[in-house]
């Protein structure tokens, strides 16, 4: 059976020693988040975790959800208790503000431990996941009396959430859309059409169930700009807020997919359907993309958090596996072979993914602060920064930590040589949960054309300058640190080819746009091992100066987060003139060839 336990100490770290958490003080909402408090929160989301959430993974996945004659669904055995007990723990409303149920505390630290509960049930944690991506697009885009009837039910997860862009004939150009809405004399509109592909559409984990609709207004213009947003209740909420009529809108068929089997993903049919618009007429889509950016965050986490969960299995496995020898000599020679730890190739794997795991879990949690910053600093130009960073990271979050959660999930599963592909071990679950994540929320290729196409220069690359400086400063500010010259000369390199790789763009793709498109997958992950390398040169940094000021017993953790960082750096960090060079060889090859002869 698969183990799981939450990397608290791993969270810590990186909250208060590379962050310093405690400089935030004056956010609203930080001041209540002591040191203390975060590691007690932390260590009751551990325990949720590994107790509740972890039991019923690899069982969910088994058995799946199942849908009955009448459109109803039941999700698998002991996910409706397991989620009660989330509900009841306040979870979903960590980082909501108190107004509306929650607890208005650092969206960072609901980011921290929402790793650890999709780490121990990714498609449990889908539930809640669509849920607060619904309730943040109510909060900014929802009138007053629509954020006082549906927020607070949601907050407290009585009622959940699910998001709807996609229909059969159009995902990635949602300016194919067709559900039509048409608008009624009482201020609501009649909603039809079939929505495919729906997250959490049906199960029977809640009393009622918030679509978020996409649909085109009767007589609105084609393409994106004559999309509008659209609540649409399962249930219609009574004048005592409770809910009543049932709505014109059903689970037509459960999808048979590869992975996350105890996520409902339904075919949700709209006959008809009472809709309230959020928003104004036909601006849908900057509606969307509030829960859009929230979820591509939330999706990003979900890679990391299935590549931890991977390699934490694939570690145990390998130290306990035995098979041949060392290379330099009997490790165990009381036993007939050696554990598979001892042989490179294996520790190469292992080191990949848990050097790649800590810096990523530092670019997610640097990425939830800056989320932070951006909504509650009271400095304009602080709250900007902050969210051109924000902008600027999230495709690269998306893209690159959950490509990687793919990868590993398939690295670590490799480290069990054929029992990773049986079923009983969860390593072949972890590969099918983990694969999803690189396609909804806009496929990765969709993240790359996102940040070379529309985040890279934006506000004339305000952002994208911020962010080299910041690395750049960095690495002059510590030029006189002998003990960190490893770090800032690799961390360096690969800024230089990313600044390369970046005039390349703006020399060669304006004439010629394929130039772009053909360069950025390669991009997003030299921007991604850029940034990764720079937490990793923060952490070595906070790693040392933990050590010098005598770490005790940290002094073990501290030493191998410094030897992570080094792999990390050496082995990892050079990829960045791979990528540089692929870019540079520009579009024309690529596009050389007629499409019939592919
Ligand atoms: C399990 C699961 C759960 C999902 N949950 C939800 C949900 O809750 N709500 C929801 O609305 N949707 C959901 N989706 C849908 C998901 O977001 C889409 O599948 C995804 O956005 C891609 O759309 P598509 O499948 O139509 O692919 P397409 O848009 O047809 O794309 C096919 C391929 O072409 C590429 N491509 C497309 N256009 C371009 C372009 N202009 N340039 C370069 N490459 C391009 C894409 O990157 C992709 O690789 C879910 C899907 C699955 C499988």
């Amino acid at each position: 059976m698969p183990i799981y336990k939450a990397p608290v100490n791993e969270t810590m770290f990186v909250l208060n020693d590379v962050l310093g958490l405690e400089r935030y003080n004056n956010l609203p909402g930080f001041a209540d988040a002591t040191a203390d408090m975060v590691e007690a929160i932390a260590g009751e989301a551990a325990r949720l975790s590994e107790e509740v959430l972890f039991p019923v993974n690899l069982s969910g996945d088994q058995e799946g959800c199942t849908r009955g004659e009448d459109g109803s669904v039941r999700v698998p055995k002991g996910f409706k208790e397991a989620f009660n007990l989330y509900r009841e723990g306040g979870w979903l409303g960590l980082a909501v503000p108190e107004a509306f149920g929650g607890q208005g505390l650092p969206y960072v630290l609901h980011t921290a431990v929402g790793e650890y509960m999709s780490s121990a049930n990714m498609s449990l944690m889908m539930y809640p996941g669509l849920t607060q991506g619904a309730i943040a697009a109510i909060l900014v885009h929802g009138s007053d009396a629509q954020k006082r009837e549906y927020l607070p039910k949601m907050v407290d997860g009585t009622w959940t959430g699910t998001m709807n862009l996609t229909e059969p004939h159009c995902g990635t150009d949602l300016g194919l859309l067709r559900t039509k809405a048409v608008p009624q004399k009482d201020g609501s509109y009649r909603i039809s059409g079939q929505k495919i592909f729906i997250s959490a559409g049906e199960h029977d984990m809640a009393e009622n169930i918030v679509h978020l609709v996409l649909a085109r207004i009767e007589g609105a213009p084609e393409g994106t700009k004559g999309i509008s947003l659209f609540i649409v209740p399962k249930f219609l909420p009574g004048a005592d807020g409770e809910p009543d009529k049932r709505n014109g809108v059903s689970c037509g068929a459960i999808e048979h997919k590869m992975g996350i089997h105890g996520n409902a993903t339904c075919v949700m049919n709209y006959d008809e359907a009472t809709g309230f618009l959020i928003g104004a007429e036909n601006k849908g889509l900057n509606a969307m993309f509030v829960m859009m950016n929230e979820a591509r965050l939330g999706v990003g986490l979900q890679g990391l958090a299935v590549a931890e969960a991977a390699y934490q299995n694939a570690a145990h496995y390998a130290r306990e596996r035995i098979q041949g020898r060392s290379l330099s000599g009997p490790k165990a020679p009381d036993q007939r072979a050696d554990p598979i730890i001892v042989h490179p190739d294996i520790r190469r794997a292992l080191l990949t993914i848990k050097a790649w795991n800590e810096g990523g879990r530092a670019f997610l949690l640097w990425t939830a602060l800056q989320s932070d910053i951006a909504h509650r600093a009271s400095d304009e130009k602080e709250r900007q920064t902050a969210d051109d960073l924000l902008g600027l990271a999230t495709p690269i979050l998306k893209g690159v930590l959950t490509d990687k959660g793919f990868d590993h999930a398939v690295m670590a599963q490799q480290v069990y040589g054929g029992h990773g592909y049986i079923e009983e071990h969860g390593m072949s679950q972890f590969v099918r949960d983990a694969r999803i994540a690189m396609i909804y929320e806009g496929a990765n290729g969709i993240q790359a054309l996102d940040l070379v196409g529309r985040k890279l220069g934006m506000n004339g690359g305000r952002a994208v300058m911020a962010l080299f400086k910041e690395i750049g400063d960095f690495c002059e500010d510590n030029r006189g640190d002998e003990s960190l010259s490893f770090f800032t000369k690799h961390l360096k390199k690969g800024l230089n080819d990313l600044q390369a790789a970046t005039m390349w763009f703006m020399q060669h793709a304006m004439a010629k746009p394929d130039n772009a498109g053909a360069g950025s997958t390669d991009y997003m992950h030299l921007f991604g091992l850029v940034v990764v390398g720079y937490m990793w040169a923060r952490m070595a940094k906070a790693a040392q100066a933990g050590l010098a000021a005598g770490a005790g017993e940290r002094e073990p953790f501290l030493r191998n987060k410094l030897i992570t960082g080094r792999f990390f750096m050496e082995r990892i960090m050079p990829e960045t003139a791979l990528r540089k060079a692929r870019i540079e060889s520009g579009a024309e090859t690529m596009m050389a060839m007629a499409a019939d002869a592919f």
